[in-house]
C-alpha cells in the first residue's frame, strides 16, 4: 500500500502516519520528494485496512497493491480453477452448457424440456423453485415441491441441476436438492446469503448484480470464498442500461476482464442479458468468443404460457441450434464440454 501525503505535510504529521502504520506491526518507507512525500506499507496489506488512514491529517491518497479480494484474485492462484457439479467441469477450458426453463412449472413440462435440451448438448439442467420476481404479485416459484420435480427430472435425464435460493432460512433445503446453488442479480450484495450459501458445502453460481462494477462482483464471490467453499462460478447476466431496446446492457468485456483478475470461472447469460430470443445466438457466441467458461440459457417448449421470462426463452429447435454452434466454436478455441452423467436407468 502507498500513502501520499499532502504538499505542505508538516513533519508531526508525517510522523503520526508512521505511528499509525507501525502500531500495526507494518514497517514503513519514507520518501519525501520536492512537491510530494509518500510512505510505502510493507507487510499484510488486510492489516492497514483496519485504519482509516485517509481520515488521518495529512493523507490525501491511499491506494493499494493487492486487489482487495484476496481469495479470488489470480495473485492469490495463478490457475484457473475447475469446478465440478456432478460430474461437469467448469473452467479452465470446460465449457458449461446450462439450459431449461425460467420457472419450474410442472413435472411433464419439465420433462419435456429436459429431454430436448439434453439431445441439444445441455450438460446442467437450470429450473427456478423459489422465484425473484419485481412484483409481489407475479408467479413466485413452485417452493420445495419444485425442487423435488427439478431433481427428479435432472436424475431421470442425467443432468446436474442449477437452482436459485433466495433467502437464507432456505439454503438447508435448496442444498438438499441442488447440485449447484444460484444466487441471483438481485442478492449479489446479499451478505448473509452469501455467507450461508459459503457454508453449505456445494458449488454456487454467482451472477452479477444489474448495477454491480466487477469489483463488487469479486467482492461477493470473496464472501463465499472467505467461508472456506471454492467451488464459485461467475455470471454475467447484464446491467442496467440506458437503452431499452435490450432487456439489460450485455457486458460481454466482463469476461476477459474477469479473467485478468480472478481464477474464477466466468459463463455467460445472454436470456437475461439481452431479453430476446433474436439476439441471443449471437450473444451466446462473443461470449464464447471472449473466452466465457460457459452458457445459460433459458428454454421452454410453449414461451407464451410460461409462467415467468416467457417473452426470452428459447424453443427447443433453436438451442439445438444454437447448441451446436457452439460446440463448434468450441472445437476451434480448443474447449472441451464434459458430457452429462449417464441417464437414470428406466424402471422396467
Ligand atoms: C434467473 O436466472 O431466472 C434469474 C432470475 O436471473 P437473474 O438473477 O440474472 O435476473
Ligand atoms: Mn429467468
Amino acid at each position: 500500500m502507498i500513502i501520499i501525503l499532502k504538499s505542505h505535510v508538516t513533519d508531526e504529521q508525517v510522523q503520526h502516519v508512521i505511528e499509525r502504520v507501525e502500531a500495526l506491526g507494518l514497517r514503513t518507507h519514507l520518501s519525501r520528494g520536492v512537491y510530494r512525500t509518500i510512505i510505502g506499507v510493507i507487510g499484510d496489506e488486510a492489516k492497514a485496512h483496519l485504519v482509516p488512514l485517509r481520515a488521518i491529517p495529512g493523507v490525501i491518497e491511499v491506494i493499494p497493491v493487492l486487489p482487495p479480494y484476496k481469495l479470488a484474485s489470480i495473485e492469490a492462484q495463478p490457475e484457473p480453477t475447475i469446478v465440478d457439479v456432478g460430474g461437469v467441469k467448469i473452467g479452465g477450458g470446460n465449457l458449461a452448457m446450462i439450459a431449461g426453463p425460467c420457472a419450474v412449472e410442472n413435472p411433464e413440462r419439465m420433462d419435456r424440456i429436459a429431454a430436448s435440451v439434453r439431445k441439444s448438448g445441455a450438460n446442467l439442467l437450470r429450473g427456478g423453485a423459489f422465484k425473484p420476481r419485481t412484483s409481489p404479485y407475479a408467479y413466485q416459484g413452485m417452493g420445495e415441491e419444485g425442487l423435488k420435480i427439478l431433481r427428479e427430472t435432472g436424475q431421470k435425464h442425467g443432468l446436474p441441476i442449477v437452482t436459485e435460493v433466495m433467502d437464507p432460512r432456505r439454503v438447508e433445503l435448496v442444498a438438499e436438492y441442488a447440485d449447484m446453488i444460484q444466487i441471483g442479480a438481485r442478492n449479489m450484495q446479499n451478505f448473509v446469503l452469501l455467507t450461508e450459501v459459503g457454508q453449505a458445502g456445494k458449488p454456487v453460481l454467482l451472477k452479477r448484480g444489474m448495477s454491480a462494477t466487477i469489483q463488487d462482483l469479486l467482492m461477493s464471490a470473496e464472501y463465499i470464498l472467505s467461508q472456506g467453499n471454492s467451488m464459485v462460478v461467475l455470471c454475467e447476466r447484464g446491467v442496467k442500461g440506458f437503452d431499452n431496446a435490450t432487456r439489460n446492457l450485455y457486458d460481454v468485456a466482463a469476461v476477459p476482464s474477469v479473467h485478468a483478475l480472478s481464477h474464477l470461472p466466468i459463463i455467460v447469460d445472454p436470456s437475461h442479458a439481452t431479453g430476446r430470443p433474436d439476439l441471443i445466438p449471437a450473444c451466446a457466441l462473443a461470449g464464447v468468443a471472449a473466452g466465457a467458461d460457459g452458457v445459460h440459457i433459458e428454454v421452454h417448449d410453449c414461451p407464451e404460457e410460461a409462467l415467468s421470462d416467457g417473452p426470452q426463452a428459447l424453443l427447443p429447435d433453436q438451442y439445438a441450434a444454437l447448441a451446436d454452434q457452439i460446440r463448434k466454436l468450441a472445437a476451434i478455441l480448443g474447449k472441451t464440454i464434459s458430457a452429462p452423467p449417464a441417464m437414470a436407468a428406466t424402471p422396467a
